[in-house]
C-alpha cells in the first residue's frame, strides 16, 4: 500500500512538532485532545487513503465557508451573490471588521463578514433561519456523501462568546448586506461552523469540488461546474487568511483550513486533500497541517503552477 505507508511516513516527521495553540476563543475548541493527527486523501474515483487520526470527528468551523459559498452560488446564481460579498483577497485576519468603504460589501467569502452574509444567501429567499440550517446541513452532508450533524455542546459554546461576529452581522445590517435578522443570521452561521466531521468526509468534500462538483461517492451533481471553478479561484486566493499568499506561493493547491485545525486542499481533476491536528499557527492555520501540506505539494508535484 504505497499511499497509506508514504501517509504514515509524513505524518511520524510532523508529528514532533508540538508548537502552536489550539483556539482559545471557543471555549469547547480548547479541550480538544491536542495530539490527534491525521491524514486521506481521496481520488476522484471514489478511493480514499488515509492515515492516522481519520474518523474522529472535529468540528468543521471555517471550511464550511467554501462549501456554503458553492450552494449559495448555485440557489442564486452570481450575481445576487458577487452584488453582496466581493472576490477580492483581504490578507486580513478572519474576524477583522471590514468591510469595502464604497458598497459596504465584505471583501471575499472566506473572512467571517462574507461567510456570515453567504449564510443568509443559503437557499431560496425568505427561507426561515431553521430552514435555512437546514439547507446548509444537506448541502454540507451532499458535498460529503453521507448524513452530517451539528455538535451542539461546540455551537452552544461558540454562541455565548460570538459578540464579535454579533457586531459584524450588524454593521452588514446596517448597510443593508444582510437583510434580515443579525442575530438569528450569526445563529445560522455557528451551526453551520459546529458541524461535525471526520479527515474522511473532508477529503471527500474536497474531492467532490476536484471532481467538478459531483460527489465520488453518491454520483450527485452537488452543485454545477462553474460554481466549482469560481469557488477554487477563490480558495486559491483567499482560503488562509493572511496567509494566503505565503500559502499560493509556497504550496499552491486551493485551500481552506477551519480554527478546530480542519485543512483541505482540492486539485482540480485529481484530488481532495484533507488533514486535521489542533493546534494553530498565529493566523489561526493548523501547524502540522500546512506542514503536511508542504510536503505533500513538493513530494508530489501538486503545485498547480508548476510546469510538468
Ligand atoms: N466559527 C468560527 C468563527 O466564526 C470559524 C472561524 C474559523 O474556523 O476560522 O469565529
Amino acid at each position: 500500500p504505497i499511499i497509506p505507508d508514504y501517509l504514515a511516513e509524513v505524518l511520524r516527521d510532523v508529528e514532533r512538532d508540538t508548537s502552536g495553540e489550539r483556539a482559545g476563543y471557543i471555549p469547547e475548541l480548547a479541550t480538544a485532545d491536542p495530539e490527534r493527527l491525521g491524514a486521506a486523501f481521496a481520488m476522484t474515483g471514489g478511493e480514499v487513503y488515509g492515515a492516522g487520526d481519520v474518523d474522529t470527528e472535529f468540528t468543521i468551523q471555517s471550511i464550511s465557508k467554501p462549501f456554503v459559498y458553492a450552494l449559495a452560488l448555485s440557489d442564486h446564481g452570481f450575481d445576487p451573490v458577487l452584488a453582496r460579498v466581493g472576490v477580492e483577497p483581504s490578507g486580513e485576519a478572519f474576524n477583522e471588521i471590514s468591510l469595502e468603504s464604497d458598497t459596504g460589501r465584505p471583501r471575499n467569502p472566506m473572512i467571517n463578514a462574507g461567510a456570515i452574509t453567504v449564510h443568509s444567501l443559503a437557499g431560496a429567499d425568505g427561507l426561515s433561519p431553521t430552514a435555512r440550517v437546514e439547507r446548509v446541513l444537506e448541502g454540507l452532508s451532499a458535498f460529503a456523501g453521507r448524513p452530517l450533524r451539528v455538535d451542539e455542546a461546540v455551537c452552544a459554546s461558540e454562541m455565548e462568546h460570538a459578540h464579535r461576529n454579533l457586531a459584524i452581522a450588524h454593521m452588514l445590517r446596517s448597510h443593508n448586506i444582510l437583510t434580515e435578522d443579525p442575530r438569528a443570521v450569526v445563529d445560522g452561521y455557528i451551526r453551520q461552523c459546529s458541524v461535525l466531521v471526520t479527515v474522511r468526509d473532508l477529503a471527500m468534500m474536497a474531492a467532490t469540488l476536484a471532481n467538478r462538483g459531483r460527489s465520488p461517492l453518491s454520483g450527485r451533481q452537488v452543485v454545477p461546474e462553474l460554481v466549482v471553478r469560481h469557488v477554487l479561484s477563490v480558495m486559491f486566493s483567499c482560503g488562509m487568511y493572511d496567509a494566503a499568499g505565503d500559502w499560493a506561493t509556497q504550496v499552491g493547491i486551493p485551500a481552506k483550513s477551519g480554527v478546530a485545525g480542519g485543512l483541505i486542499g482540492a486539485l482540480p481533476g485529481q484530488i481532495g486533500i484533507a488533514t486535521f491536528s489542533p493546534r494553530l499557527d498565529v493566523h489561526g492555520n493548523s501547524v502540522r497541517g500546512v506542514s503536511l501540506f508542504e510536503r505533500f505539494s513538493s513530494d508530489m508535484g501538486l503545485h498547480l503552477m508548476e510546469i510538468p
